[in-house]
């Protein structure tokens, strides 16, 4: 009887520290575990918040609506880990794969574009995300799979940032983003079923550029593509003025040589600046646009007796999806799939949890 007793007592235990182990969503699998990025420390802080979230759940489940449970499922895919470097804060932090998204949303692109650019927008940050995790991550951060240095990995908005951005209009904005992310919840961009290297810009100026001409690198889904822009949008065109000593001291040289030799050396085939001479050096136009800070290297240059002015078109690096473009397409009817295989060439888009 006491022996009994004492099994059943035993039995009980390892039931409950086996839903306790499952409540608080420890892994599961071997993979769980190496997928699991939070060293021990961390996850022990974790667990009060856990514990927290579980109460709250079941005060909350009864009360919840059908129509909740839906948009749960549709959650669901999104709800893996990313561990992403706050270089605003300088500090790692563990998220959703939804939140992220939405974050980067935030960051990378006008809350106010056409829904379906947003979800093309969601669909391009989820895939860099995911091809992040695949090529070992962010390479400053080694702990991060990625960082939210927009010049390194990709931009996104804290809550204060966004609260800056978008002032009194924010929550209209955040359920629009939260809606991009939802529809899209697990679609990413594959080219022969693995992620693809995103990329994309403000502006295209009406063309997008071959990924081998901007990074030396040949990829069969980042190619130019015709992209129709708003001519009279704000990122279509832009003119630049340096005096020849300003120029001079930004791309070390002097007035002399500028005045005597300054030229553009040649064209890519998009229509973009190559190289421009500067004496007797020929220097690549993504150095010189880096230098100038100039929008783009698709610019003509006019040098009368004071001054160089820049004609700029597009805005960025002119690879990829352009963001404008996107906005146009969805305007005139695309939806997000439409608009991500226009800009990446020959890819798919697929889903997975
Ligand atoms: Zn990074």
């Amino acid at each position: 009887m006491k022996q009994t007793g004492g099994s059943v007592r035993l039995c009980a235990a390892v039931l409950a520290a086996a839903l306790i182990w499952r409540i608080m969503g420890a892994p599961l699998t071997r993979q769980d575990f190496v997928d699991l990025k939070i060293p021990m420390w961390q996850a022990r802080i974790l667990l009060p918040q856990r514990l927290g979230r579980v109460i709250a759940l079941w005060i909350a489940v009864p009360a919840q609506p059908a129509a909740a449970e839906a948009e749960q499922e549709t959650e669901k895919a999104d709800r893996q880990n990313v561990m992403v470097y706050l270089t605003q804060e300088d500090r790692l932090a563990q998220m959703t794969m939804a939140e992220y998204v939405q974050g980067v949303l935030a960051a990378e692109m006008p809350a106010q574009y056409h829904l379906e650019a947003l979800k093309a927008q969601a669909v391009a940050a989820r895939t860099r995300a995911l091809w992040q995790m695949q090529h070992g991550g962010c390479s400053v951060h080694p702990q991060a799979d990625i960082c939210t240095d927009s010049a390194h990995c990709q931009g996104y908005a804290l809550p204060e940032e966004k609260r800056k951005r978008w002032g009194a209009g924010g929550e209209a904005y955040e359920s629009r983003l939260r809606q991009a992310q939802q529809e899209t919840a697990g679609q990413w961009i594959a080219y022969e079923n693995e992620p693809i290297t995103v990329l994309y810009h403000a502006n295209s100026g009406g063309r997008t550029e071959d990924a081998q001409t901007v990074f030396a690198q040949a990829l069969p889904y980042l190619v130019s593509v015709e992209s129709d822009e708003d001519p009279n949008g704000r990122d279509f065109q832009q003119e630049t003025v340096f005096s020849y000593e300003e120029a001079a001291q930004k791309l070390d040289c002097t007035v002399q040589e500028l005045r005597r030799s300054f030229a553009v050396a040649g064209y890519t085939d998009s229509g973009r600046v190559s190289h421009v001479q500067i004496g007797e050096k020929q220097i690549p136009a993504a150095e010189l646009r880096r230098r100038l800070g100039l929008r783009s290297t698709w610019f003509t240059v006019v040098m009368n007796e004071e001054q160089l002015v820049f004609q700029q078109r597009g805005y960025g690096h002119g690879v990829g999806m352009s963001q404008s473009g996107a906005n146009r397409m969805a305007a005139s009817g695309a939806d997000y799939r439409q608009i991500l295989q226009h800009y990446y060439t020959g890819v798919e888009i697929v889903f997975s949890e």
